[in-house]
């Protein structure tokens, strides 16, 4: 379904806007140092000195990962950027949409300690302090034409998700390039964001690694889907096949390391890639699913998060997203959570009556508290955590009579998607 509305939010006419326009500029910046970006805008182009004054990284515990580097890991960077005579703080951190500033877009790719601390998967070739990317206000993060990668999808039907850089709740410390979107395997119909042609794929007798397909879009990006379950995919989809935007590739599935193994979080990883560079999708992601389905707001409470029995986990709403005009109905997410045994090193489901959301206040801020009765249900000991995860399921949760709680209206955390 597309929504058409929200194309009058972006307004672009698909067919004056060329390949290269809509592409993001991607660029790095030490601090102290400024460059002049030319971005092309919907009345021309948009030019803006951007400097970066100053990067903040943090950090949380976590005593699951034996090498995450003290006990530690990266939770954000505070990004501080001067655009024109405009400064503004810009966030690294899990489901971060762009940011306005001065007529620009911007986004975080990355900070220098993120992309190359040791971890499973650095994020290769970066030699500044911070890669940012951009677009001019009013142009669309890559071509209008790019579709959600998965057909019937529902946002806060959404079990189990990921995005960029987050941390991924796995027994290696390992932040995530791209995002995972949960789905039921065999299921949902896997389609391509953009046509091209098939420059990988796992046909006819599976890569035995996660079925990994990747497309090539006139335009220099690649989209990556991974996990798909063999059959699924339609036979003849093999390498140098030439594919139309939104053709199906298969459906959701389950494979990781060759076998069907992903039982408790089946889910399609999605990627982008330019130049065999991973870049941002978190931005691609959520823009394609606003064209693609008619929610009037994305409730997102934050990603992973390592905790340990009796520690109260803030949830910050304040990344969720609503369409302009939409602001004053919309809701905030208060999510179920999944937890994680640390001792078992696998999902265990759902967190279970005691474990549940205890009290979420209204406005930008939610607390929930895991109880100390998920202790015996999770391990027992100094190193006993549990992951939760919150924002990805989304109930309309301003109800009388439950617990969890959020006001209606302006200030419950969501904000005008840019
Ligand atoms: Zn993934």
């Amino acid at each position: 379904m597309r929504f058409l509305s929200f194309r009058l939010l972006v307004p672009l006419g698909t067919a004056w806007v060329q390949h290269g326009d809509s592409l993001p500029r991607v660029f790095e910046l030490d601090i102290g140092q400024a460059k002049e970006i030319r971005v092309p805008g919907p009345g021309g182009e948009v030019r803006r000195g951007v400097r970066l004054l100053q990067v903040e990284e943090s950090r949380w515990p976590n005593w699951h990962l034996a090498e995450a580097p003290g006990h530690a890991v990266l939770r954000a960077a505070e990004v501080q950027v001067e655009v024109g005579s405009t400064r503004a703080t810009l966030w690294a951190r899990p489901f971060e949409p762009p940011r306005l500033v001065d007529g620009l877009r911007l986004y975080v790719e990355s900070t220098h300690t993120w992309a190359t601390t040791p971890q499973l998967d650095p994020l290769v070739g970066m030699t500044h302090h911070v890669k940012m990317s951009c677009v001019a206000e009013g142009m669309p993060w890559g071509p209008p034409e790019l579709r959600f990668p998965i057909a019937r999808f529902r946002w806060q039907a959404n079990t189990y998700g990921n995005t960029w850089g987050a941390l991924v709740p796995y027994n290696k410390l390992y932040y995530h390039r791209g995002e995972d979107f949960g789905a039921i395997p065999d299921e949902l119909e896997v389609v391509a964001s953009l046509g091209g042609t098939v420059i990988q794929s796992p046909l006819p007798e599976g890569d035995g690694d996660s079925n990994h397909l990747r497309i090539r879009h006139a335009s220099g990006l690649e989209f990556a889907y991974y996990h798909m379950n063999l059959e699924t995919i339609p036979a003849g989809l093999t390498e140098g096949v030439v594919v139309g935007t939104g053709q199906r590739l298969g459906r959701t599935g389950m494979t990781w390391d060759g076998p069907r193994s992903q039982v408790n979080d089946p889910h399609l990883h999605w990627g982008v890639f330019r130049d065999g560079q991973p870049l941002a999708s978190y931005p691609f992601a959520l823009e394609a699913y606003l064209r693609d389905y008619p929610d009037s707001v994305l409730a997102v409470a934050g990603g992973y998060h390592y905790a340990m029995p009796g520690e109260p986990v803030e949830l910050d709403a304040s990344r969720s997203v609503a369409r302009p005009g939409d602001a004053s109905s919309a809701t905030a997410g208060c999510s179920m959570m999944d937890a994680r045994s640390t001792r078992r090193r696998r999902w265990s489901g759902r967190i279970g009556p005691g474990c549940t959301a205890k009290s979420c206040v209204s406005g930008l801020m939610m607390e929930v508290r895991i109880a100390t009765t998920c202790n015996s249900a999770y391990g027992t000991g100094s190193g006993a955590g549990a992951w939760v995860q919150a924002g990805s399921t989304t109930h309309p949760c301003a109800g009388a009579g439950r617990e969890c709680r959020c006001a209606s209206g302006p200030g419950c955390g969501a904000r005008p998607h840019p």
